[in-house]
């Protein structure tokens, strides 16, 4: 993943996308026709969350083992610690590597059903991503990822705690971090400097964003609640504007304005020199594409090739 981050003297970024694991039959079909189009558009890498639930795990983990062997894209499995013994996380990642994948992005993931709620290590498992960072790395050669947040995690009771247990899972062996979804871009510039300052070494690992185009007004507004994340108030107004004043937001109104704030923050992001653009698909490529499409030039694709042009 650093490999393809760093592009030496290429000015232009690449980017990369989020998955999420099918429910069913039909989301699994959504999924394969979203593959389909970002395998034209050429990302970094994709990634696979991992939820709670036993059969949507085994969806997860064929589903992401077959974007390593049946795909041209280089998928990162997630991976959190939530109700598994450390034999069942040394099992899980065992797993992957059968199936090819040596990319996990380790977690320590939230309680189930509330996010906010109490943590309860499991009995025989992890307290802590960084044990778990430790954990994957002692079990062979794979390359992992991080989460970091740009407004600092719900549970640290400030941003210097923050940073110090950011930097532990970076020096447990993770290569690079990806960042929960931000609004301001301020937040991301500022969780970089924080991390630079205190650690050099690991100041230099890469910060990935993340960035999610928003289409719905009470999505991004339950999304918020869930995570503890804020939307900055003048971007709030913006998408209260679009959506109008009628019983029902006005949803094409919405997602253009989501739309045109995704590409103002990705262009502003390029600019202060991002390693690259980890975009939240929700298993669709539309608006993913139309924001890569508007960024043109500024955009390196896997394969090197041209500007992304068109979604199809
Ligand atoms: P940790 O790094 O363990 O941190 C949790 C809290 O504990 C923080 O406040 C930290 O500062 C503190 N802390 C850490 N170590 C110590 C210590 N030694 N002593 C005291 N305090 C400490 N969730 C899912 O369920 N599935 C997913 O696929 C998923 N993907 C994600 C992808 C990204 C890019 C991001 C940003 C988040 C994702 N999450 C996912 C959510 C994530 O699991 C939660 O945000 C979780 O609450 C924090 O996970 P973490 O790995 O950062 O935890």
């Amino acid at each position: 993943i650093v490999d393809r981050l760093r592009g030496g003297d290429d000015t232009r970024i690449p980017f990369s996308v989020e998955f999420s694991p099918p429910r069913d039959e039909a989301a699994e079909q959504r999924l394969w026709r979203a593959v389909r189009v970002f395998e034209r558009l050429g990302p970094a890498f994709v990634s696979m969350t991992y939820g709670a639930g036993g059969s949507t795990r085994d969806r997860t983990v064929r589903v992401t083992g077959q974007l390593a062997e049946e795909t041209t894209l280089l998928p990162v499995a997630h991976l959190t610690a939530v109700d598994h013994s450390i034999d069942e996380l040394r099992s899980m990642v065992g797993a992957y590597a059968d199936r090819g994948i040596s990319n996990i992005l380790v977690l320590r993931g939230d309680p189930p059903g509330d996010p906010l709620g109490e943590w309860r290590r499991h009995p025989e498992g992890v307290e802590y991503a960084h044990e778990l960072v430790r954990l994957v790395r002692d079990l062979g050669d794979f390359h992992v990822g991080v989460a970091s947040f740009p407004e600092g995690h719900h549970r640290s009771p400030d941003l210097d705690h923050d940073t110090r247990y950011l930097t532990a899972k970076l020096r447990a062996g993770a290569e690079y971090s990806i960042t929960q979804v931000f609004f301001d871009v301020e937040d991301y510039l500022r969780l970089r400097d924080r991390v630079a300052a205190f650690d050099p070494e690991q100041g230099a690992k890469p910060i990935v964003p993340e960035i999610m185009p928003i289409t719905s007004l009470r999505s991004v507004r339950r999304m918020m609640e869930l995570s503890g994340s804020r939307l900055p108030r003048h971007l709030e107004e913006r998408l209260v504007r679009a959506a109008g004043s009628g019983p029902e937001e006005d949803r094409a109104a919405v997602r253009a304005e989501g739309i045109d704030i995704a590409t103002e923050m990705c262009e502003r992001l390029v600019d202060e020199g991002a390693p690259g653009l980890h975009f939240i698909t929700l298993n669709f490529a539309r608006a993913t594409g139309e924001v890569l499409e508007r960024l043109g030039g500024r955009i390196r694709t896997a394969a090197d090739s041209a500007p992304v042009r068109s979604v199809g």
